[in-house]
């Protein structure tokens, strides 16, 4: 087991940065996710730690060891792929055992690991069969024996569950969280699925072009989202474009809010709202620092929780998030209502836009 840093890790292909200063301490144990949209840098910086892709500048700690300029196979790391492909003429067992062949553990001691990584995934009575008789979450699990089989230091995982359906991603979710947590192991797993980041990691990483936008936990991220980006990719957010006029003065077309930022100076802002925290009903409000009158533009009906646009300005939309009860207010398109949100749980940013 061991502790893993990054050191402003970056790659350049050209001009272009893939990844840029990228660092990272992952804790002994720690399941680290890195998360962001598609081409934002996360497969390169895993591929870094793992040792198939170069580094143009940083340094890449393992335990005591900086394994930066280590080829992949003297890294003591596990990794596991999207598109884990097992040999389908090998058996399972064959299929764990192939890369301890390659490293040359002796026969005897290859077979003891093999059984113990296959029973580790709860496949120790199938090692005799080949790959095609197995169900997609059975051959996700031997692929994770693959990796487990060498004892790895790190376990990294490649978007692991994109080639599941729905429902088994979940159920396999839980079952390679609970594993790490057993062993103890530390992992980085690279996805773009908030939901399978949120329920697995301990840590969350926010990439966005190449570079890290914000390390924390789940409810760090959520309550204290460090800019417009991390507010709108995780979780979600709706925007109000205005101005900071004094230090927690914000006005938007619609009329004035209180921010609760106390430290950014005024100028152009942008006031993200989470959907769950907006308070919606049918008169003033007077529980909320934060009162504006709207219509309701669109209602979409989610099974427990109903969503609702809710016009405040020609510039200004807010989503609110209601749950749905019989008894419950229930306002329909083209009502008048009200919004309304406490000053804690709105977070400005300077600048306009939404990104
Ligand atoms: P995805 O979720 O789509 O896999 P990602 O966040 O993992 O995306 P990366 O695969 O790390 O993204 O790629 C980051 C950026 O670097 C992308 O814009 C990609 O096109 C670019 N890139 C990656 N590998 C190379 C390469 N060998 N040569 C040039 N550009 C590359």
């Amino acid at each position: 087991m061991a502790r893993l840093v990054l050191n402003q890790l970056s790659k350049r292909y050209g001009d272009f940065f893939a990844a840029r200063d990228v660092t990272l301490d992952v804790a002994d144990g720690e399941f680290l996710v890195l998360l962001g949209p598609s081409g934002c840098g996360k497969t390169t910086t895993l591929r870094m730690i793992a040792g198939f892709v170069e580094p143009t500048s940083g340094t890449v700690r393992l335990g005591d060891t900086d394994v930066t300029r280590l080829p992949a196979w003297k890294r003591n790391t596990g990794l596991v792929f999207q598109n884990y492909a097992l040999f389908p003429h090998l058996t399972v067992a064959q299929n764990v055992a192939f890369g301890l062949e390659m490293r040359k553990v002796a026969k005897p001691e290859a077979d003891k690991r093999v059984a113990e990584a296959l029973e580790l995934v709860r496949l120790g009575h199938l090692g005799e069969r080949l790959p095609r008789q197995l169900s997609g979450g059975q051959q996700q699990r031997v692929a994770l024996a693959r990796a487990l089989v060498f004892r790895p230091d790190v376990l990294l995982l490649d978007e692991p569950l994109s080639n599941l359906d729905a429902k088994l991603r979940q159920e396999v979710r839980v079952e390679i969280r609970k594993l790490q947590q057993s062993l103890n192991l530390t992992t980085v797993m690279v996805t773009h699925d908030q939901e399978e980041a949120l329920t697995m990691a301990d840590r969350l990483v926010v990439m966005s072009e190449g570079a890290v936008r914000q390390v924390g936990t789940q409810r760090d991220l959520y309550e204290r989202p460090a800019d417009r980006f991390v507010a709108g990719f995780v979780g979600r957010s709706s925007f109000l474009q205005g101005a900071l006029e004094a230090p927690q003065r914000f006005r938007t077309a619609g009329g004035i809010a209180v921010a609760c930022n106390a430290d950014l100076a005024p100028g152009a802002a942008t006031m993200a709202l989470r959907p769950e925290r907006v308070i919606v009903g049918p008169s003033e409000l007077t529980e909320v620092d934060n009162g504006f009158p709207g219509e309701v533009e669109f209602v979409s009906y989610l099974g427990g929780l109903i969503d609702l646009h809710i016009r405040l300005s020609p510039q200004d939309l807010v989503i609110a998030q209601i749950p749905n009860r019989e008894d419950g207010f229930m306002p329909e398109v083209g009502d008048k209502v009200h919004v309304g949100w406490t000053t804690a749980s709105a977070a400005v940013f300077a600048g306009a836009g939404s990104a």
